[in-house]
């Protein structure tokens, strides 16, 4: 099915200024979509809105809401449906991290990164599944980590590589049952990116030892994470579905 002229896609978590949701909002912005910035972080997304919209000349809207708020993320979704066009792309960005090794990992801790990552993710797809299966087309990207795959191994624990494997098979399995709706549905999983996430502590030291584990010899730039996600939403990615592609430098090689 070929994507309407005028189409949105709603990207959780893009607000922060160094972030990868950030640099897809743009990217997405640059190639002509209209774009819902949508994160917990109200004033930020307004302000990349307002910013986004302006370099790129394309409808940005900015939307505030905890995606693991269903009635937040509901009336916040609502918003875009009214505002923009039609929703064909979802990037699932939103996520936090979380370093407190497993003996010291607390239940209100563990529920949190699941909250935001995993049941996040889920909430969100499912509101905006809505429009896509009306619509007969969509594009679903969310982002897990290389994480996953390795088990950490660069700053986060157990509980965020928990997380981002559900992500894997929350995909996997959401690619079966809407297939025959024309939506896709597929992950990422990133090797270390230089974004905030890590609380500061991605420090130039920490850097230069996570490059040296590439093949590459470098960490990735959100601009890299970006560009494959707009590939992902794109309308020529639309034979790619249930599946999970690295970009990680060969830091991992699946
Ligand atoms: P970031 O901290 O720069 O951005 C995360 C964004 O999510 C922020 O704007 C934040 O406000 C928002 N957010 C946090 N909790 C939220 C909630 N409950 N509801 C809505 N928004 C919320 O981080 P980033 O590095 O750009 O990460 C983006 C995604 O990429 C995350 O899912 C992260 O786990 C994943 N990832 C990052 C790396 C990396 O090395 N940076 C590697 C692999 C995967």
């Amino acid at each position: 099915t070929p994507f309407p002229a005028e189409r949105t896609v709603l990207l959780t978590g893009a607000a922060s200024p160094r972030g990868i949701g950030r640099a897809a909002a743009d990217r997405m912005a640059r190639e002509g979509w209209a774009v819902a910035v949508l994160d917990v972080d109200a004033g930020q997304a307004e302000a990349a809105a307002a910013e986004i919209g302006q370099a790129r000349g394309v409808p940005v809207l900015g939307v505030g809401a905890d995606v693991s708020d269903e009635a937040a993320v509901d009336a916040a979704v609502a918003r875009v449906e009214a505002e923009l066009p039609p929703l064909v792309g979802l990037a699932n960005l939103a996520g936090i991290s979380s370093p407190t090794p497993f003996m010291q990992e607390t239940v209100a801790g563990w529920d949190r990164v699941f909250a935001v990552n995993t049941r996040g993710t889920f909430v969100v797809t499912q509101r905006v599944l809505r429009g896509m299966i009306d619509r007969k087309l969509g594009r679903v990207v969310s982002v897990s980590s290389v994480s996953a795959q390795r088990g950490g191994g660069t700053y986060s624990k157990v509980a965020y590589s928990a997380s981002k494997a559900a992500v894997i098979g929350f995909t996997r399995a959401l690619a079966r049952e809407v297939g025959e709706h024309g939506i896709t549905v597929n992950a990422v999983t990133p090797g270390p990116i230089d974004t905030d996430i890590m609380g500061g502590t991605l420090t130039e030291e920490r850097k230069a030892a996570m490059a040296a584990d590439t093949l590459l010899g470098r960490v990735g730039t959100r601009e890299e994470v970006a560009a494959l996600i707009a590939f992902l939403l794109g309308e020529e990615a639309g034979w790619i579905t249930a599946a999970t592609y690295d970009i990680n430098g060969g830091l991992q090689i699946s």
